[in-house]
């Protein structure tokens, strides 16, 4: 069974990187009916705050990526990383090293200063035990001298690694705290993590981590590291590139489900499809789709995709994370009344709204209490002239019958037999009903409004 684990340090929000890294592992995870697990990696206690966590866990629940079993605390784990580093001493896999930072230091000075590797070499690597002295030790795994370690990575490829470049890395300080890396490992044993994806800024990590796999005679997991993301410039993402977390695109107004399409194709591809649903990304999700180059942000790409979410979503759904973006975005909630014009008026709204904001903003003339205040370009449209048209239109709209093809024909009549064009007779309306300038069309708002509303909206500009 295939088992992913998304671990975040808790030591900030959760940015768009580590968002794209734990939906892939959440892709892959459901693609292949297996686990994707939570993680948090709180074993730097002076950098990780519960506020943090929260705000992960957050981020994770408002992109929809849901996680299996209980959530893992690192450092809760801290017991069995020891243990562990104890049982490879046991074993003859790491040595007790009693060398004190300025003797490594020395070592690293004459090193230099020769032309060697800086690389400390302990003296205690093969000492034996009768001469241990009675001092404070830290565990250091045995790496081999010579060969090479290979990371057969799924993204990379083979990436080879001298070990001659790697040093015998400390396992458990001289104080009994276990280091990330050991944890990073025992965790993932234990957890029964099979594919571990992420960043390759982890892929030095990857190759000091499979050390640890050897030497316990575990199995190593299988290993993708993702490029990382950057600006549309190609430069390091930046918060001006979009390096946000995930909580300001959802306040942005990007549905989670425009997101989550939007960072799959960060860095993975599948033939020239850019719009898909979480079923197809989940089948169709796969190593072989990544791209070994850095991937650009692209926040018009994000809103086209987020538009054809919000097009393609099912009216009830829609309603009903509409109206969670207003609650969570601090507006008011609406009347029942208005949630029901609302929910008639979906299937307009949602037309060529690339967020929530847009499509809120489109709403205006439901949402807006009378009378209704014009922002500055829809009072443009009423003045003396357009005022004087809306008045002798009124007895009109007493008498139509209100539907909305009636209504268009209505209005077209009305425009035509005074040789107006169309828009003289709309921009003014658009004004009255809504406010705005960018609406859905005037048959439909006075369609939805109703003509009481509507006569009532007519009334009130004219003062
Ligand atoms: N905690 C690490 C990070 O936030 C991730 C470690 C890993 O995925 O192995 O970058």
């Amino acid at each position: 069974q295939v088992v992913t684990r998304f671990a975040p340090s808790p030591t900030g929000f959760l940015h768009i990187g580590g968002a794209r890294t734990a939906l892939f592992n959440w892709l892959f995870a459901r693609g292949h009916g297996g686990k994707f697990l939570l993680r948090i990696e709180d074993t730097d206690r002076a950098r990780s705050t519960p506020e943090a966590t929260q705000a992960i866990i957050d981020g994770l629940a408002w992109l929809g990526l849901d996680h299996d079993g209980e959530i893992v605390s690192q450092f809760d784990r801290a017991d069995r990383h020891r243990a562990v580093a104890l049982e490879m001493l046991e074993k003859g896999r790491a040595f007790k090293c009693f060398s004190t930072q300025d003797e490594i230091q020395a070592f690293r000075d004459a090193a230099k200063a020769e032309g060697r590797s800086t690389l400390f070499v302990s003296p205690w690597r093969d000492a034996d035990p009768s001469t241990f002295p009675d001092l404070p030790f830290v565990i250091r795994l045995k790496t081999p001298e010579t060969g090479k370690t290979v990371i057969h990575d799924k993204v990379q490829g083979d990436v080879r690694i001298g070990n001659d470049q790697l040093d015998d890395m400390v396992l458990l300080r001289s104080d009994g705290t276990p280091v990330y890396m050991l944890a990073v490992v025992v965790d993932d044993h234990d957890m029964g993590v099979t594919h571990v994806i992420r960043g390759d800024d982890h892929l030095n990590n990857a190759a000091r981590q499979m050390g640890i796999y050897e030497a316990m005679g575990w199995d190593l997991p299988v290993y993708a590291h993702i490029p990382l993301i950057h600006g549309g410039d190609g430069k390091k993402l930046s918060k001006r590139h979009g390096a946000l977390g995930v909580e300001e695109y959802r306040d942005m107004g990007y549905p989670a489900a425009g997101m989550r399409n939007y960072l799959a194709r960060l860095g993975w591809s599948h033939g020239d499809d850019e719009f898909f649903t979480d079923a197809q990304a989940q089948e169709w999700f796969s190593f072989d789709g990544m791209g070994k180059s850095p991937s650009r942000f692209d926040f018009k790409k994000l809103a086209s995709i987020s538009g054809q979410h919000i097009a393609a979503a099912e009216n009830a759904a829609l309603l009903h994370d509409l109206l969670d973006f207003m609650a969570v975005t601090g507006q008011p909630t609406p009347s029942d009344t208005k949630i029901s014009l609302l929910s008639q008026a979906m299937p307009l709204l949602q037309e060529r709204a690339k967020t929530y904001i847009e499509l809120i903003e489109k709403a205006e003339f439901i949402l807006a209490d009378r009378p209704i205040a014009p922002d500055e370009k829809a009072a443009k449209f009423l003045d003396a002239v357009s005022l004087g048209i809306l008045s002798e239109l009124t007895p009109h709209l007493q008498n139509a019958s209100w539907d909305r093809q009636a209504l268009e024909g209505e209005l077209n009549a009305f425009a035509e037999a005074r040789e107006m064009k169309f828009g003289q007779l709309a921009g003014p309306l658009r004004a009255a009903l809504a406010g705005r300038s960018a609406t859905p069309s005037v048959f439909d708002m006075m369609f939805l409004l109703g003509r009481e509303e509507t006569l009532l909206r007519l009334q009130d500009v004219k003062g």
